[in-house]
């Protein structure tokens, strides 16, 4: 067993760490507040190689795997930049057409995520849907050679920010006239495709919209992969990465939070000469949180390594309880550091409550913590699914 970085990858992690804290948290919230997103961060990560590091070095990225992509959302989030588009982008998007693409797309797209000038989104949650999948709305006719697709998409995150939207449809099979799944690189200016905003109680400056598909035009091409065969493979080799990288920007956020409710409890004091970190009262939370984040970490770290060894489902397993450990983990340590900063803790300039919004969302998405112990439930325990 082994719990160490490489070389490469301790130096990746102070890179990150250093161009964060340059960024910070404030100017995370003060774009957000003003409406605007975190380009300036996004480029200069993008320029220094931080947001392509698991793309192949043949098409201009790190040619490193999702441990890299991980240790980039877990620094910038503990920096106080949480950034959701790197998981759905760089972790998903890309990773969906690595793997699944065909050559003409991982030419033509690739590069764009190396560099982060590429930024892809992915919409599979519909408002009937919801959890369910299988029962998607959106579907994909085909029209000569194009294919046009109908439907609604719901809390798709960054659509005004990407080049292109990554949409889950279903396809008639010609074969057995059954419906199954195809993804679509979806211009997000093609025509017959509108967005409306959703107003969230979450402080970020990335937004979630409602996407209406009606009769949007696409050509051949922009089918994922070379047949209609690829969906379902091409659908769940996002899974792990998203599942991997939004735990480690959770982690990163129970971090981000753990340290600066330290540094408040260790100087403040309200009864005499002793700091109120010396009351158990309220060291102990905290000490209880940082061992819930650092259990989450573990967790993280094994699926990553799972995953770039090639165990996809093993890392599965492993990527859905971090997935559920980090989720907890960061609600835990960002709202106990709410608490132990007393009022403070309430205020804009401490910083922790800002992240009371998005952590809250991320025991809800990507996926919720309920359909992970109904996964661990069926896939570990062997029990019989209630739905
Ligand atoms: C901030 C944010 C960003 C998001 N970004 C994206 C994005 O970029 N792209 C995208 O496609 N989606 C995105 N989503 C959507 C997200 O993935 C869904 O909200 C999530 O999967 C839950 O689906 P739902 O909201 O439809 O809830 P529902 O499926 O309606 O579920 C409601 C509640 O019931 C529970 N539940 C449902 N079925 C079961 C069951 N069988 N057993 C036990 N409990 C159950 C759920 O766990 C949940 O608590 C985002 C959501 C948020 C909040």
């Amino acid at each position: 067993m082994n719990f160490d970085l490489t070389p490469e990858q301790d130096q990746l992690r102070d890179a990150v760490r250093a161009l964060g804290r340059r960024y910070g948290h404030d100017y995370f919230v003060t774009k957000a507040r003003s409406g605007e997103h975190t380009t300036e961060l996004w480029d200069e990560a993008g320029r220094l190689g931080y947001l392509g590091v698991n793309i192949p070095t043949e098409y201009g990225g790190g040619g490193g795997g999702i441990t890299d992509l991980a240790i980039v959302c877990e620094e910038l989030a503990a920096a106080g930049c949480p950034l959701l588009l790197l998981v759905v982008s760089p972790a998903i998007a890309a990773t969906v057409i690595t793997r699944h693409g065909t050559e003409e797309q991982r030419k033509r797209f690739l590069p764009g995520f190396a560099d982060g000038s590429l930024k892809v989104v992915f919409a599979i949650t519909e408002p009937e849907a919801g959890s369910n999948f299988h029962r998607l709305g959106t579907v994909a006719r085909r029209d000569g050679d194009d294919w046009l697709l109908s439907g609604r998409k719901c809390f798709i995150s960054g659509v005004d920010e990407a080049s292109y939207v990554l949409v889950v449809a279903r396809t008639e099979d010609a074969t057995t006239g059954k419906l199954k799944p195809a993804l679509f690189i979806v211009p997000t200016d093609a025509p017959g495709l509108t967005r409306s905003k959703l107003d969230m109680e979450i402080v970020s400056p990335e937004n979630q919209f409602l996407l209406y598909l009606d009769d949007v035009r696409l050509p051949a091409d922009a089918l994922v992969g070379e047949s209609l065969d690829a969906g379902l493979p091409a659908l769940f080799a996002g899974l792990n990465p998203e599942r991997i990288t939004v735990a480690a920007m959770g982690a990163g956020t129970g971090r981000y939070a753990i340290e600066r409710a330290s540094e408040y409890t260790a100087t403040r004091k309200v009864w005499g000469g002793r700091t109120i970190g010396s009351h158990q009262g309220v060291s102990h939370p905290l000490a209880h949180a940082a061992v819930q984040v650092e259990l989450a970490r573990l967790m993280i770290h094994k699926a990553a390594t799972l995953y770039d060894a090639g165990r996809d489902l093993e890392a599965g397993v492993a990527g859905n309880m971090a997935k559920y450990a980090a989720g907890e983990a960061a609600a835990l340590a960002v709202d106990t550091a709410v608490q132990v900063l007393g009022g403070a803790g309430m205020t804009t300039e401490y910083g922790v409550a800002t992240l009371l919004g998005a952590v809250r969302a991320g025991r809800i998405a990507p996926v919720s913590r309920e359909m992970i112990l109904n996964f661990v439930a069926q896939h570990v325990l062997g029990q019989d699914k209630s739905y």
